[in-house]
């Protein structure tokens, strides 16, 4: 239960006067909630800039285009003319060094006249223009008398609004709910606070609000810095309690003798190389530990990450449990099968697969020798988690390009087992930085080297008007015995439209080729587009024109050449991936960047990136830096995925320290008891990173 001390902040916004059922909608959408926000959610939303009132000068020195507040006196109201009401209303005001005009559209006579009483002083505050070399000021912001003017805030924040939602009803909102912040303890140490120079969060939230100086808002000054850290903080330190309780019962190892492992390196036809040592060690490491392993194995596309897989599942197999791999697509489990299955027969593994295609008899089967211990290593897709897929004692869980997947399978698999081990592949290279907030302590392995004999990529940006020179060297290198790939745009969200291009460039690319070219996409089924691969792995076709479901892993050695069109459309990420299709045989491989001009800044820079490097690595950290904050993972949102205040870059050295703080919590209050835990505990509530609360039992 939430404490009651946090009660005025989790109370609807609706609760504010002034803010009823439209403003309700069009907050709901600006703080991206399904049902009405709390003050909470209201006092969270940080400012994007300020405005600085306090340049005060005489009307000789007001700069155009500056904001200014001055000290005038009004000398004469001119409403619109009868005549011509879209003209204006002017009111003339002026000091001793000057004049200047403040113009309201369709201003009303009598609160004008209220407003600016004819000799009266006022002090006026607005961005001054110059229009036909007079001074004006259009619908000044403020205009207030000597009282006003003490009250009135020199430094005004800006907060990103939504359609229909005014800057001022949102800053009176938040006025209002800035005095219902309670009295809250401290739950930083005092030491981070020293060390860090923070404020208490109440008064980081209130300078946020009401900043004194125009840098109190900024991301990296210490207000926004302490809310950041305190909800970093939450973020890890649930992630921590949540961890901790993934103790296995006593004396159960799932790593076995090593027999199985070394058949499984016996039978490859390379050495592996030292970093998938590294990772094959720690994994199996952590299996041996009477801890659950929560590992992330990260390398790009065709570092070797199946192969580490394998022996993980075969450190298993030795102690006569069971594991699974589950990927997203039916091609890339077929794939790892592939991989898997000779090695695994060799060593006398049994592997079997399970996708949407194996359905009555042949499922059947599967379940019973899956359900009697008959299979050592199930490879498939989401098949593997539904209901009636029993296993007879899965010990570790293999989840491949995790990020398709959400929290929920991961869980499921888990699920069909006791104390299961989480084994995490993902090819998209996640910075350090991200893994951490998104896995806390989650351990890492990186395959960083790329296996021996791979062949470098030339990668080329070529604008689209050269498309004909390009289907001309296209058709050079067919006759020439190569393979390859032509990636259609990415033109929507939508399938569809993704198809109707595909189809196009697939029929202007059989008028020059004929039977050489194929086409997958994503509609087609899996059969259908098995076999259209096999034909191309098998030089039956020369060029395969796909969408972008040339998916992650999937292996036609023999392919040097990928064309991306429209490569401008693409995220890095997304580049590196499709380019990863190539480059893995023996001979050397081209990728030509097909773009539309004009080039935006950021396609510029994508671009830049993509020809410099195929480190995945090197890219993602690049990408993080393009962006500043967002995107990496694809989803869409500015910041880090769950996190409303933290940003990525900003933010990175806050992110390892909250992380520290968090372990060195768990070791000292693994409980959260006392003051200071009942104070962590009322963090956990405010950021609602309270799921792990009832995990620790009453403080
Ligand atoms: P990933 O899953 O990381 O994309 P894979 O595990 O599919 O990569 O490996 C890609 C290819 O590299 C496979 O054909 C695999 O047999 C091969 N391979 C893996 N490890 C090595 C190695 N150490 N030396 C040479 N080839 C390797
Ligand atoms: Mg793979």
């Amino acid at each position: 239960m939430r404490p009651t001390l946090l009660n005025p902040l989790f109370t609807p916004v609706t609760s504010l006067s002034g803010v009823g059922p439209k403003q309700d909608t069009l907050l709901r959408y600006l703080l991206d909630r399904s049902e009405t926000p709390r003050l909470i959610d209201l006092l969270l939303h940080m400012p994007a800039s300020v405005i600085d009132r306090r340049a005060r000068p005489k009307l000789r020195d007001a700069a155009a285009g500056t904001v200014v507040t001055l000290d005038v006196t009004i000398d004469r109201h001119r409403p619109s003319p009868a005549r011509n009401a879209r003209a204006p209303y002017l009111v003339y005001a002026s000091d001793e060094t000057g004049d200047v005009v403040l113009t309201y559209f369709r201003g009303d006579r009598s609160y004008l006249e209220k407003l600016m009483p004819v000799g009266s002083k006022r002090y006026v505050s607005g961005t001054v223009q110059m229009f036909d070399g007079i001074l004006q000021i259009v619908h000044p912001d403020r205009v207030v008398d000597e009282a006003g003017l003490a009250k009135m805030p020199s430094i005004e924040p800006v907060y990103p609004l939504t359609k229909g939602l005014m800057l001022g009803a949102l800053r009176r909102a938040i006025a209002m709910a800035l005095p219902k912040i309670p009295q809250l303890p401290e739950w930083l140490g005092p030491d981070v606070i020293r060390r860090a120079k923070l404020p208490s969060f109440t008064e980081a939230l209130t300078r946020i609000h009401l900043p004194e100086q125009p840098d109190d808002i900024l991301p990296d000054h210490p207000f926004w810095r302490r809310l950041a850290y305190d909800e970093l903080l939450a973020g890890q330190l649930a992630l921590a309690v949540v961890r901790a309780q993934l103790r296995r019962p006593a004396g159960v190892r799932n790593a076995g003798d090593g027999h199985l492992r070394r058949k499984v390196i016996d039978a490859l036809p390379y050495a592996l190389t030292a970093s998938q040592q590294e990772a094959a060690a720690a994994i199996a490491s952590d299996l041996g530990q009477p801890l659950r392993m929560l590992r992330l194995l990260q390398g790009d596309v065709g570092s070797g990450k199946t192969v580490v897989a394998l022996l993980a599942a075969a450190a298993v197999a030795e102690t006569g449990k069971q594991s699974a791999l589950m990927a997203p697509t039916e091609i890339l489990a077929r794939q790892h099968l592939k991989t898997i299955a000779p090695l695994a027969e060799r060593a006398g593994m049994r592997v079997a697969i399970l996708t949407g295609r194996e359905k009555g008899k042949e499922r059947k089967e599967i379940l019973a020798r899956l359900a009697a211990g008959d299979i050592d290593l199930l490879v498939g897709t989401h098949a593997i988690i539904q209901d009636d897929v029993v296993y007879k004692s899965l010990a570790l869980a293999i989840v491949d390009e995790q990020h398709r997947f959400g929290v929920r399978e991961r869980l499921a698999l888990t699920d069909k087992g006791d104390a299961v081990d989480m084994l995490v592949l993902s090819a998209t290279p996640i910075p350090r930085t991200l893994v951490l907030t998104f896995f806390g302590d989650m351990d890492i392995s990186e395959l960083r080297e790329k296996p021996a004999g791979r062949q470098p990529i030339d990668t080329r940006a070529v604008p689209m008007d050269r498309l004909e020179e390009m289907i001309d060297a296209v058709g050079r290198a067919v006759d020439a015995g190569k393979l390859v790939y032509w990636i259609c745009p990415l033109v929507e969200e939508s399938e569809e439209v993704d198809l109707t291009d595909a189809e196009q460039r697939f029929k202007v690319l059989q008028q020059r080729f004929g039977e050489r070219v194929g086409l997958v996409h994503g509609r087609m089924k899996g059969p259908e587009k098995d076999r259209v691969m096999a034909r191309f792995a098998a030089h039956d076709i020369s060029v395969l024109v796909a969408t972008t479901v040339v998916e992650v892993g999937v292996d036609v050695p023999d392919a040097t050449i990928m064309v991306i069109e429209n490569a401008e459309r693409f995220g890095l990420a997304q580049l590196h991936q499709l380019r990863g299709r190539i480059g893995r045989g023996r001979e050397a491989s081209t990728c030509i960047l097909l773009y539309k001009e004009p080039l935006g800044e950021m396609s510029k820079a994508r671009l830049k990136v993509i020809r410099e490097t195929t480190d995945g690595f090197r890219i993602a950290e690049e990408d993080l830096k393009l962006r500043g904050e967002g995107d990496v993972l694809g989803t869409r949102q500015s910041g880090l995925p769950g996190y409303r205040i933290a940003q990525p870059v900003v933010h990175a050295q806050l992110i390892a320290q909250a992380r520290e703080e968090a372990a060195s919590i768990m070791r000292e209050n693994p409980k959260l008891e006392g003051e200071r835990g009942q104070a962590l505990r009322m963090l956990l509530y405010l950021f609602e990173r309270d799921e792990a609360i009832p995990l620790l039992g009453a403080g």
